[in-house]
């Protein structure tokens, strides 16, 4: 266990004056008139556990020592140009120069070796250029994401632990340098981690450039060890979520049009992204170390199942990152948060998937409501689910309907999800029960009666009195369950009528209900029309609606999917949605036909 003896001696270095480090900045700062300048004693540490490992490396793996005498060099120029005033450029150059430096001495790519094939394609000289180029790409990618550097740190450090074991499962194929830089790198990012907090920004900066630089030097190493897989994976591991921001950045850049992505901001990382949602920083480092963690676990399944061919590996692969990502969307959901950024509202309709949307919040589309009661004129309210918005592509009569509906809040996580992925100002969904439930508290507030249709015998009577309990005032004007016949529809609409309620629930399904209240509407009178789907069933207790939490993680769904099985054909709303919303974003309407001039 050489190795451990390694890491064991570097950490019994650094961690000590680490201790030391923390409980003195803790001092300094509690001090009154203080803070002042922090000493970059982050880089100490750094420095003092790469010298250490350095040490212990020189005798038995010059090579080793080699890339941590580079990550030395790295971080003083990193730090140095930071200091003097923010040169990154300065730090990549330097890069440069030990990765140039290190690839001459051996530490090269040499060869590739292609997933499907097991031939090895020899590079030649251009091998240096890739050397250079993977360090610089590793230690740019780590230094961006580091505005919380607890993310890259603690990132690289689990990586590397998991790294470390994999070489441990699988000794014979990486060798004993890579399991050595492993330990090095996770012993380094450890260290670190319990002072991301408190570092100073150059000093977390240099340190993020030579964390970089050493994955991307030791991946190399790795490399010439013949364990393409696995250097190939995990390197992409190690950096994973910085590259997943980088990713989507760009993407979410790319929605906006080519030109958008050379002239915009382009830093916005993930856990910015996270932040501007408006979960706490603690929050952040979790979901984000969390999801590092579960990655780690699948490398060492990749690992465990190596034998399994390359095709089985990818669609395990597939199978548990989609996974993972429901999995973190939910969690995502669940957590308590401050509302988001404030998103332009109310500033008119927008427009989703060739249908008019009203971006608004159940509050506001209340406000909405009681106007329309003041009115005291016909009005229809629509909250299309993402049924709704499937069918109305083709169903020309439900579109017209909602396009000239009065009111069309967003109902359903499918259109949410939707206007989320086409950038439009949606951020909440008005849940068709609790709509319900304040409709008729605001006829209540006004004296104004609420008329019941739809549902099975009984149905509406129940729900009546259920309304009622909870809401004082409140009258019913009257119930009518929704099985008529076509002959019995004129006797309905006149009762309807003659008993002049202020909201009529309408509850017959989509779109039946649509097409229903349209057809009637001037003759009804009625102030506010609205079709609620299944809401009567849930207020009458005869349904029950989704847990709480499951509400929260737009889930609802799922459990109406799991309670009424014969609703499954209707799920096939959601991929539909997001399919047409791809589809969309492909087609860029937002693209300028002419690239703008520069300058
Ligand atoms: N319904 C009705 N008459 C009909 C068909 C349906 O009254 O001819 C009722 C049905 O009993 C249920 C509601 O309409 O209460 C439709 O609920 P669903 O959950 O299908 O609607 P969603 O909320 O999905 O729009």
């Amino acid at each position: 266990m050489n190795n451990l003896a390694g890491f064991l001696t570097s950490g019994a270095v650094a961690l000590p004056a680490a201790a030391v480090v923390y409980l003195w900045e803790r001092w300094r700062l509690s001090r009154p008139g203080g803070p002042y300048a922090r000493a970059d004693f982050s880089g100490l540490i750094l420095l003092v556990a790469l010298a250490a490992s350095w040490w212990v490396y020189l005798p038995t793996h010059p090579q080793l020592a080699g890339v941590l005498f580079g990550g030395g060099i790295v971080f003083v120029i990193a730090a140095l140009a930071d200091n003097w005033r923010p040169a990154w450029w300065l730090a990549i150059v330097g890069v440069v120069v030990v990765g140039a430096l290190l690839s001459y001495q051996g530490v090269t790519v040499r060869v590739v070796n292609l997933p499907f094939s097991q031939n090895d394609i020899s590079l030649g000289w251009f091998g240096h250029v890739v050397t250079v180029l993977w360090m610089v790409i590793c230690a740019v990618l780590f230094a961006q994401a580091a505005s919380i550097l607890a993310v890259p740190l603690g990132v690289a450090g689990l990586a590397a632990g998991t790294f470390f074991l994999v070489c441990q499962l699988q000794p014979a194929v990486t060798g004993p340098v890579a399991a050595f830089a492993a330990v090095t790198v996770c012993g380094a990012c450890l260290v670190q981690l319990p002072f991301a907090r408190m570092l100073s920004y150059a000093g977390a900066t240099a340190g993020a450039y030579t964390i970089g630089y050493l994955i991307g030097a030791l991946s190399v190493m790795g490399a010439l060890k013949n364990a393409a897989f696995l250097v190939a994976v995990l390197p992409l591991i190690v950096v994973g979520v910085p590259l997943f921001a980088a990713t989507y950045t760009y993407a979410a850049e790319l929605r906006r049009g080519w030109r958008a992505v050379v002239f915009t901001e382009r830093r916005r990382h993930l856990h910015d992204l996270l932040l501007s949602q408006g979960y706490s920083q603690r929050q952040v480092i979790g979901i984000l170390l969390g999801g590092t963690v579960y990655l780690c676990l699948l490398a060492l399944l990749l690992v465990w199942i190596i034998k399994i061919t390359f095709v089985v590996k990818i669609v395990v692969v597939a199978a548990t990152v989609a996974f993972g990502l429901l999995f973190f969307y939910t969690l995502l959901r669940l957590l308590p948060h401050a509302p988001a950024e404030q998103l332009p509202r109310s500033s008119g309709q927008v427009r989703l998937l060739g249908m008019p949307l009203d971006p608004l919040t159940l509050d506001e589309a209340l406000q909405e409501a009681e106007r329309f009661l003041v009115e005291d004129r016909p009005h229809m309210i629509v909250t299309p689910d993402a049924s709704a918005v499937v069918r109305a592509q083709h169903d020309k009569e439900l579109r017209q309907i909602i396009e000239e509906a009065d009111l069309v809040p967003p109902d359903g996580a499918g259109v949410v999800l939707a206007a989320r992925m086409l950038n439009l100002p949606v951020d909440v969904r008005c849940a068709g029960c609790d709509m319900v439930e304040q409709l008729c508290r605001a006829a209540a507030n006004r004296g104004r009666a609420v008329y019941l249709l739809g549902g099975e015998a009984g149905v509406a009577e129940e729900a009546a009195a259920k309304l009622q309990e909870r809401i004082s005032g409140l009258e019913i004007a009257g119930c009518q369950h929704g099985y008529f016949t076509p002959e019995e529809e004129p006797e309905i609409v006149k009762d309807i009528r003659q008993k002049r309620p202020g909201v009529l629930l309408v509850a017959l399904g989509i779109p039946r209900q649509e097409k229903w209240i349209k057809a009637h509407l001037e003759d009804l009178r009625v102030p506010i029309c609205i079709g609620v789907g299944g809401s009567l069933d849930v207020i009458s207790g005869r349904k029950k609606r989704a847990p709480v939490w499951m509400q929260r993680a737009g889930l609802e769904w799922l459990y109406r999917t799991i309670k009424e099985p014969h609703r499954l054909l209707r799920l096939q709303a959601l991929p539909a949605i997001v399919w047409m919303s791809i589809r969309e974003l492909l087609r860029s309407p937002d693209l300028p036909s002419e690239p703008p001039q520069n300058g």
